[in-house]
């Protein structure tokens, strides 16, 4: 298990029903994502590790849906679902080019959320020491009376209410290039859940919030955190955010659970954002987690936003790899290269920006680093 020098038992949820999970024909979240990515964990021996079980989840229940969402949201997505036209379904943010309408769309994302679910269940129970489930994690924009950003029931946030209310405190990181935005006003008023987001700056990227300022309301002030960065910022300012903020608030948190988002939109080559990082980038930050999870005993892990194909098959199974303590190789296995191409886990690294480029990058991230610490830093007593 988790810190105690043996391997830790991971537990990877998953059905390919959830690749099923089409939203519009030119939607960027294709569900083909999920199978490439499952193609290439399998391809790569991680379904044979001892300590890896492979599990079904269960549809998440309306009772588990309305911790977390309106009941007059819920059955407008359980109407449209079943074939009803719904009028105002703008007003729920449906029916939008983000979040088009379609047959089914209820029951798939129930089975979504169920994955988060089922994943807490297994961690909270002992089960498993670390809990992987991809599908989840891209409905973090979601918020409690509407679909936001590809998001329609907010995983996270329905799995972290069931968190609380075994009276667990959980520590919320979502690497996502996008702000957590739905998941922070899921827990805004809650001391019991610390969220912490580290993303490319509203500034430039949907959805337009995650600023330091945004620190949380009533029991829960000081405990929403952002980190928003400059675009083009690479692997190694990343990093020396995340290095500044992220370990010291959650060592000082002392939570029960980590709770982590995974997206992979960071990815210098993903099509609808500007951050910068590698594949071996967003690899060090999953082994980060692993180690703060090593301290805590306890971890949830969920996909989220990546729409780079290679980008999330090589980072999602290179993830699943460090959370089974298992040393990946770097080549990508020939049955699944004469597939794809492709022949590394590692990133050949993008350029660097020109230095006075860098520069704005840097005094950009050096000014988020500083309202952190004067804003948020002396609540946790750093
Ligand atoms: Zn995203």
């Amino acid at each position: 298990m988790i810190g105690s020098g043996l391997k830790p038992n991971v537990a990877f949820v998953y059905t390919d029903e959830l690749s099923q999970y089409q939203l519009s024909p030119e939607h960027p979240l294709r569900p083909i994502r999920l199978e490439h990515m499952q193609n290439l964990m399998r391809a790569s021996g991680l379904f044979d590790l001892p300590n890896l079980s492979r599990l079904a989840p269960r549809p998440a229940t309306r009772a588990e849906i309305e911790t977390a969402h309106d009941p007059e949201y819920v059955s407008i997505v359980h109407a449209i679902s079943q074939g009803a036209i719904a009028p105002d379904r703008g007003k729920f943010g449906l029916g939008t080019p983000d979040n088009p309408t379609r047959l089914g769309m209820y029951d798939t994302t129930a089975l979504c959320v169920g994955t988060a679910l089922v994943a807490s269940e297994l961690v909270i129970a002992g089960n498993a020491d670390v809990a992987f489930a991809p599908a989840g994690g891209v409905h973090h924009h979601a918020m409690r009376h509407h679909a936001s950003g590809f998001g329609v029931f907010n995983d996270a946030v329905i799995a972290m209410n069931m968190m609380v209310e075994a009276g667990l405190r959980v520590a919320y990181v979502d690497i996502d290039c996008h702000h957590g935005g739905g998941v922070q006003a899921g827990h805004y008023d809650s001391g019991r859940v610390l969220t912490i987001s580290i993303h490319e700056s509203g500034q430039w990227l949907f959805p337009g919030t995650g600023y330091v300022q945004e620190t949380g309301t009533g029991d829960g002030a000081g405990y929403s955190v952002n980190i928003p960065l400059a675009p083009y910022t690479g692997d190694e300012d990343w990093h020396a955010a995340f290095d500044l903020v992220v370990p010291g608030l959650i060592r000082a948190f002392e939570p029960d659970v980590l709770f982590t988002q995974l997206g992979i939109d960071t990815h210098f080559q993903d099509p609808l954002t500007h951050l910068s990082l590698t594949t071996q980038g967003f690899n060090l930050a999953v082994q980060k987690l692993a180690s703060l999870a090593s301290e805590i005993g306890k971890w949830v892990a969920v996909g989220g936003g990546g729409y780079d194909l290679s980008a999330v098959a090589r980072s999602w199974t290179m993830a699943l790899a460090t959370m089974a303590d298992y040393e990946l190789p770097d080549v990508v296995p020939s049955s699944f290269n004469s597939l794809s191409g492709l022949t590394r886990f590692h990133d050949t690294a993008p350029l660097s920006p020109e230095p006075r480029y860098l520069d704005e990058i840097r005094q950009f991230n050096s000014r988020t680093l500083n309202e952190i610490r004067s804003l948020i830093f002396p609540k946790f007593g750093l």
